[in-house]
């Protein structure tokens, strides 16, 4: 039986040479709660297992002077929904890693576990889309920032190369009247796969009129979907019901579902639509001001 070894460095450095140097599987671990379980079910057999919780800069949160955020890769779900800067910035992102499995899993769970597991359904990543997020990646070529969106390749499959790890998410500064949002449709109210998730990120000028906006759709086509033609049917705009009915078929046209147990193509196709007015109406209402608490 082969062994499995494991692994806990304490500087970048020695995580890059160990990733790279493995002659087998590598894996990294932040959280677990996604590799653990591939491990127990026998569905994954790494060689090594690289856990990334004592490198430094891999967990907490920052807020810079202007107003932007460092979020460290492994920060589990908990710290960041405690975090109130962060929510008040990006309470889309933060209601979205909030989503994930239960206050067990909320103690492990990180943004890098959760993007890099390429689940075309996980949650946190179309508000990180939405958000503009960039991942800064590590790796024997040294550092290197990507739009998160270029991480996931395929479900369960990522672009980084041998060796790499996502060390730590930037969400840029907000400009002021900007807002984002995230919401899921499951069949029960909690702990299940998300059936279509939305995020959306806009910024309105003084007359409500969205002047920047991203959409986000998950679990509508292999990987989480940045939708532009959905942007684009924002921006310029108002929020009002053409707005509105431009913005479902946008979302609505850019689904390639699968057909499962969660939902048929179709379902899944009109469910992203209803989704994307909802969370357009949240996005908008936080850009103005208005409060909404979480979304779930
Ligand atoms: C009971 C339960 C409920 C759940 N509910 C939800 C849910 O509602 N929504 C949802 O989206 N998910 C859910 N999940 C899945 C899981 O909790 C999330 O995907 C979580 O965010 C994974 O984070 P982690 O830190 O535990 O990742 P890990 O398990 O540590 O890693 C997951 C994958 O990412 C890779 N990885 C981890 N960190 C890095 C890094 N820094 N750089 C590169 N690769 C990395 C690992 O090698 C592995 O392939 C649930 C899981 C369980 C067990």
């Amino acid at each position: 039986m082969p062994t499995l070894n494991y692994a806990a460095p304490t500087s970048l450095d020695d995580a890059v040479k160990l990733l790279a140097g493995a002659s087998g599987l590598a894996k990294v671990l932040s959280g677990g709660t996604d590799l653990l379980v591939q491990l127990r079910s026998g569905r994954l057999k790494p060689d090594l297992i690289v856990d990334t919780k004592k490198l430094p800069g891999i967990s907490g949160i920052k807020k810079n002077a202007d107003g932007s955020f460092v979020v460290g890769a492994a920060t589990p779900g908990a710290v960041i929904e405690a975090n109130a800067d962060l929510k008040a910035a990006w309470p889309g992102v933060v209601e979205a890693m909030d989503l994930i499995g239960s206050t067990q899993i909320q103690g492990r769970a990180s943004l890098a576990g959760n993007l890099c597991n390429a689940s075309p359904a996980a949650d946190s990543v179309p508000a990180l889309y939405a958000a503009g997020a960039t991942a800064v990646i590590v790796g024997p070529n040294g550092r290197r920032e990507v739009p998160v969106e270029q991480v996931p390749a395929a479900p369960g499959r990522t672009n980084l190369a041998k060796g790499e790890f996502i060390l730590e998410f930037r969400l840029p500064a907000r400009p002021a009247r900007s807002g984002d949002a995230y919401l899921r449709f499951i069949p029960r109210t909690e702990m299940d796969i998300a059936v279509v998730g939305c995020g959306i990120s806009v910024t309105l000028d003084a007359n409500g009129v969205c002047t920047a906006a991203r959409v986000s759709l998950g679990a509508v086509a292999p990987t989480v979907l940045l939708v532009e033609p959905a942007a684009k049917t924002l921006i310029g705009h108002k929020l009002d019901d053409a707005t509105l009915k431009a913005l479902d078929a946008a979302a609505q046209a850019a689904c390639k579902p699968i057909d499962d147990k969660r939902g048929t193509i179709e379902y899944r196709t009109k469910v992203a639509g209803v989704l994307a007015r909802r969370v357009a109406a949240i996005a908008f209402d936080r850009a103005m001001g208005v409060a909404h608490g979480a979304t779930h």
